[in-house]
């Protein structure tokens, strides 16, 4: 019997999508350290192509835009969606990858190699290095060595200027609009690097912060600072209980047990905020609960079940942002 012609689906046509907001995005050829090299425009650019990214991996799955390229992931530090959505990121756009993700005690790393030599070494063979390292500024330092663009994947108690695009991304996808939102930061203010970044990505928009922690974990002061000096409407408080009810985004974070000198000092202030079902009683209907994730206790698991809990969605987010920013950085964007 003859078979019936198989329909070949068409492959996926960049052409057919809405061009970009502004072709010329800056970011080709440049190194991703910090937030602050991203304007409205660039934010804007940066989600366009994410949008795009989304479509394509929904209808095909993957393409070849970055056939040819190699993306080295080096990271000095643990990680489980920062290095696997990079890596998702280049293989769904048909690129290449060297993983040294979970074991850069297996590199040269630990015989002594300095950052230096080892970024020295990558760029050898690749065309973009993503990387993590314990060190404040040590993302800095790669670019200063490295003649191909470094994208900083935390540094330390930085910054995570990709994990800011994709929470601020998420944000509006969720709830169609940045302005005029009330987003109160929960948690380690302090360390975590995630809020550095999203706070001052926040500071170009309209928004109300509300800072929660305990004492010792408020937000430090030089960037509180520049948050007032922005204008924005900022408060600080030690209580969930005073910003629940107006939260239009709660951004939970975990205390970052691993910057600590003192670990007493951490087993007091560890366990200080815990999201349950019965404080999410008290949420607005239309809101949302982010989180960069991991988790270690501050949202209990049953509260995983309600559509406000968006920290899935927003790790998937990541995805999309960081497929767009390596075409960007790429050069085909
Ligand atoms: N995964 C995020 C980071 O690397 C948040 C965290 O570790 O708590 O900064």
């Amino acid at each position: 019997m003859l078979r019936e012609e198989t329909k070949l689906q068409p492959l996926f046509n960049f052409d057919e999508l809405t061009p970009p907001p502004s072709m010329g995005n800056g970011l080709t050829g440049k190194d991703v350290i910090s937030v602050s090299q991203f304007n409205k425009d660039k934010i804007d650019y940066v989600f366009a192509r994410a949008r795009e990214m989304r479509e394509m991996v929904d209808r095909v799955g993957a393409v070849d835009l970055l056939k040819g390229f190699v993306l080295a992931c080096l990271f000095y530090e643990p990680s489980t969606r920062t290095s696997s959505s990079f890596i998702a990121a280049m293989e769904r756009l048909g690129g290449g990858i060297i993983p040294i993700t979970q074991g850069v005690q297996f590199s040269s790393v630990s015989k002594g190699e300095t950052l230096a030599d080892t970024i020295r070494t990558l760029e050898q063979y690749a065309d973009v290095i993503v990387m993590r390292h314990p060190e404040l500024g040590a993302a800095q330092v790669a670019a200063d060595y490295a003649g191909i663009p470094i994208i900083n994947a935390g540094d330390g108690t930085g910054e995570h200027p990709t994990q800011a695009l994709l929470d601020l991304f998420t944000i509006q996808e969720e709830l169609g609009r940045i302005d005029g939102l009330k987003i109160a930061m929960v948690g380690d203010l302090r360390y975590g690097r995630t809020v550095h970044s999203l706070t001052r990505l926040l500071m170009q928009y309209d928004v109300s912060l509300r800072f929660v922690s305990p004492e010792i974990l408020r937000l430090p002061l030089t960037l509180m600072n520049d948050v007032i000096d922005s204008g924005i409407n900022v408060r600080e408080t030690h209580d969930v209980a005073d910003v629940i009810e107006n939260a239009d985004v709660l951004y939970v974070t975990r205390v970052q047990k691993e910057r600590f000198t003192d670990l007493v000092q951490y087993e007091e202030v560890k366990d200080h905020y815990e999201i349950t079902t019965e404080i999410m009683e008290k949420a607005k209907q239309k809101m949302i609960v982010m989180h960069p994730f991991p988790r270690v206790g501050e949202i209990h698991y049953n509260v995983d079940a309600d559509p406000r809990a968006a920290y899935f969605r927003q790790t998937k987010n990541g995805m999309y942002i960081r497929m767009a920013l390596l075409a960007a950085v790429l050069g085909r964007a």
